[in-house]
């Protein structure tokens, strides 16, 4: 049983924090607390213009949105945070790169930051493909605390699996 599938990577040390926290039953009740917020983005119409409105705010020079939506297939297991589709598609005899960003539908009754911090993350791939310093430097931008909210991410799908194992 690997319990904190969603926190490879992580130091030692903080994991054997989360370890006594869940250990304690104390994770669920610390994030509850931390992300009291809710959000009313409910259906693809509504999270379509919750990421344009965000892509306006910051990053309104790149690529126009694809489709976007959330999608109950998703497995956040895998990219753990989303995916990200580059399509092409001819336009009048241009190459036109259109984006299309698909949210995993765990996200719908998330806490609202963490909708966010997913949503930041999606962003930041339309201009950036890896995982690389500039790509967090564009998520810092449009979430000053994205580090932060990336590990409470981690640590609230954690405790969804530990609730529904
Ligand atoms: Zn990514």
């Amino acid at each position: 049983m690997d319990a904190l599938k969603y926190l490879a990577g992580y130091p030692e040390p903080l994991l054997a924090q989360v370890r006594a926290l869940i250990d304690a039953d104390r994770l669920g009740p610390m994030l509850a607390e931390r992300y009291a917020e809710r959000h009313a983005v409910r259906n693809d119409g509504q999270l379509y213009d919750y990421v344009q409105a965000m892509k306006d705010r910051y990053l309104r020079k790149s690529v126009p949105l694809g489709k976007v939506v959330y999608d109950g297939k998703l497995q956040v297991v895998q990219h753990a945070l989303g995916t990200h589709t580059a399509i092409s598609r001819v336009h009048g005899g241009k190459l036109k790169a259109s984006r299309e960003i698909r949210i995993a539908s765990v996200f719908r009754d998330a806490p609202a930051e963490f909708l966010k911090m997913i949503v930041v993350h999606e962003l930041a791939h339309l201009k950036e493909t890896e995982h690389n310093k500039a790509f967090y430097q564009l998520c810092t931008h449009m979430a000053p605390d994205y580090h932060q909210l990336e590990l409470d991410l981690r640590l609230y799908l954690t405790q969804l699996d530990l609730e529904t194992r």
